[in-house]
């Protein structure tokens, strides 16, 4: 990596907000270098990368929905052809009720015009169409579906490799200089620097003042037995108290837990367990799927469940780019192409998402 050249941008982490800004910004013809410890610590590489409009219990929509999902369609599909392998893939999603109360909000649905063609039809209790215990009954989804994220971030790293913009190094808060010239990290220098570094960013000498909410999950990959029929297991998005994904070739996931109070990437028996019995009770055959692996990531999530995109307020060379909590496939594609466009012309950051929300306070 030329250590003299002069980057744009320096980018700390290669999760999915880190290679997809990166990636937008190298296309609007900006110079990177995307620094990262080979995915320590990235939620990406744990996450199923379920997208779920109308995700939480009372099944409530962001007034941005739309354009999310129509960023998601296009970025995973350009980038799907670039790598000429499929990242993005569509399943409908069926929505059990786990409380009868779900019932009177299911009901308010229907009406609102914005969301009619994500809704498909409601089923009675016990009557699902597909091989899952619903005993409150439940609803279909349209526009829900998965991205093969670990597989995206290969590519990702590959292309950033190619346009020798990946580093593989920890970044060391303490060596890492911001002066009101230009930004130093072991002798590369840049205009600017991007923390995309998940959860860790709440440890930031910059960013750590931001009030981050980070969330521990735990996720399991389960393989369909040998020999049995493929119609006895769903082939859709089962979303109940918990949600399973059928992915390729007889696997699935299921998940996940979480925990505000650990912040590790060790999966626990306890959460294991849990999330075998939560299996139990949505599927009408769970002797079929058997254990392959647990595993655990730290959700950058937030007190208000907003992003945090932005400068900081002290310092115009330090900007940040992160807080997608539980909902990264859905919402990056979209505020990518924001965060481009706040640094490179300066437009106006959605409000929401924007951290000057939360004023001028320096850790
Ligand atoms: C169990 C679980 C299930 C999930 N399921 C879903 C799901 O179904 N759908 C969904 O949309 N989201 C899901 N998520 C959330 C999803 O993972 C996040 O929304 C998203 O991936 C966050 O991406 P990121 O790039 O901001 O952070 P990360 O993916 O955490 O990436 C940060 C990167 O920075 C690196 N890094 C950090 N500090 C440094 C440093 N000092 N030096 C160098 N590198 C550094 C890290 O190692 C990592 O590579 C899930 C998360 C978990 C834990």
């Amino acid at each position: 990596m030329p250590e003299n050249k002069f980057y744009d941008y320096l980018i700390v982490g290669q999760g999915l907000a880190g290679s997809l800004l990166a990636w937008r910004l190298i296309n609007h013809g900006k110079s990177v270098l995307v620094l990262d410890d080979g995915h320590a610590s990235a939620s990406s590489m744990v996450a199923a990368g379920v997208i779920n409009p109308l995700a939480g219990k009372r099944f409530n929509h962001a007034p941005q929905i739309h354009d999310w999902l129509e960023y998601v369609e296009t970025t995973y599909t350009q980038l799907a052809q670039q790598a000429k392998e499929p990242f993005l893939q569509w399943v409908d999603m069926l929505r059990l009720f786990h409380t009868p109360e779900q019932q009177r909000f299911y009901a308010r649905l229907p009406g609102q015009e914005a969301i009619g063609n994500l809704l498909g039809g409601s089923f009675p209790p016990n009557q699902p169409p597909q091989p899952v215990q619903a005993p409150l009954g439940g609803f279909t989804q349209h526009r829900t579906g998965f991205v093969r994220l670990p597989a995206l971030l290969h590519f990702l790293a590959r292309w950033l490799r190619e346009h020798q913009a990946l580093h593989i190094t920890t970044v060391n808060h303490e060596a890492l200089e911001i002066s009101t010239e230009r930004v130093c990290y072991g002798g590369f220098q840049a205009g600017g620097v991007v923390f995309c570094d998940g959860y860790r960013s709440m440890h930031s000498p910059w960013f750590g003042y931001l009030p981050f909410a980070p969330d521990q999950g735990e996720i399991l990959t389960l393989a369909q037995k040998p020999g049995i029929d493929a119609g006895q297991l769903p082939d859709k998005i089962i979303n109940g108290a918990q949600w399973l994904l059928p992915i390729d070739n007889g696997m699935f996931r299921l998940g996940s837990t979480h925990n505000h109070n650990i912040q590790n990437h060790q999966p626990a028996r306890e959460g294991t367990e849990k999330l075998l019995q939560g299996m139990s009770a949505l599927l009408n055959s769970p002797q079929l799927l058997q254990l392959v692996r647990s595993e655990a990531g730290v959700r950058p999530a937030t007190s208000d469940r907003q992003p945090f995109l932005g400068t900081h307020p002290s310092q115009p060379r330090a900007h940040i780019f992160n807080g997608f909590g539980a909902h990264g496939s859905l919402m990056i594609p979209w505020y990518s192409e924001q965060m481009c466009r706040w640094l490179i012309d300066h437009q106006p950051l959605p409000e929401t998402a924007d951290i000057a929300r939360h004023g001028n306070e320096v850790a």
